[in-house]
């Protein structure tokens, strides 16, 4: 292997059976691509059942959007391959150690993305990152969902609901939020009643019961006194 090929194996996190095969840089472009190979005759394991040491069905070409290499943008390039699996007999893309599936960002990538989006709105993480609105809100959901699905609501007793304006003008957004450890439990569109039911059917999907709120700060609104 070139020594520089060794280098970006080593920086981009690669192990057997993936190498960095090719690097081309372009200074006028301000772009550096990267070309990731694995050896000849590589087995992987079955991504549907697990079955290990499963030969190589076909590949089909991916390309994913890395870290910046300094200022210049950075392209992943891959033929990944496709397992056909003699255990579960299902014919499957094997995963990439570098990106989740389906996803045209490294992992790496996108926890930069996140780490900004807690400090910035969107469209100026992506104008930062010279990619399009959309993706990033993309990764903000695959993430955020993921994240939330983990949530255990079981020892909240104290919620204050309240709403707030989302943009300058008439959006508003009701927020639920638990009151000992000031944490955001949930937030929707809209101030009506329902809203307050959509609360109480998301405690129960995060492994809590209603009827075990003792405590609701609110204001005197119609809709949230007759939701509560
Ligand atoms: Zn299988």
């Amino acid at each position: 292997m070139a020594q520089e090929h060794a280098l970006f194996t080593a920086a981009l996190g690669l192990s057997a059976p993936w190498e960095v095969s090719d690097i081309r840089f372009d200074a006028e472009a301000k772009r550096i691509d990267f070309d990731v190979t694995f050896a000849s005759g590589s087995r992987f394991a079955c991504p549907a059942c697990g079955a290990e040491g499963q030969p190589v069905h076909d590949t089909r070409e991916r390309t994913w959007q890395h870290l910046h290499f300094f200022e210049h943008q950075a392209y992943i390039h891959a033929a990944v391959p496709r397992v056909h699996c003699q255990a579960c007999g299902k014919t499957k893309q094997v995963e990439v150690p570098w990106a989740r599936p389906e996803s045209g960002f490294s992992e790496l990538f996108e926890a930069l993305v996140i780490t900004l989006c807690q400090q910035m709105p969107v469209r100026q993480v992506a104008a930062y990152l010279g990619i399009g609105d959309d993706p990033v809100w993309r990764i903000l959901d695959h993430y955020v969902g993921a994240a939330r699905a983990q949530e255990d609501f079981s020892g909240v007793r104290a919620v204050g609901i309240d709403e707030t304006a989302s943009r300058r003008g008439q959006n508003y957004i009701t927020v639920f939020q638990e009151l000992e450890e000031r944490r955001l439990l949930f937030a929707c569109e809209g101030q009506d009643q329902a809203r307050v039911g959509r609360f109480a059917e998301d405690l129960r999907e995060h492994g809590a019961r209603p009827e075990a709120i003792e405590a609701a700060c609110i204001d005197m609104s119609k809709a949230y006194i007759a939701g509560v």
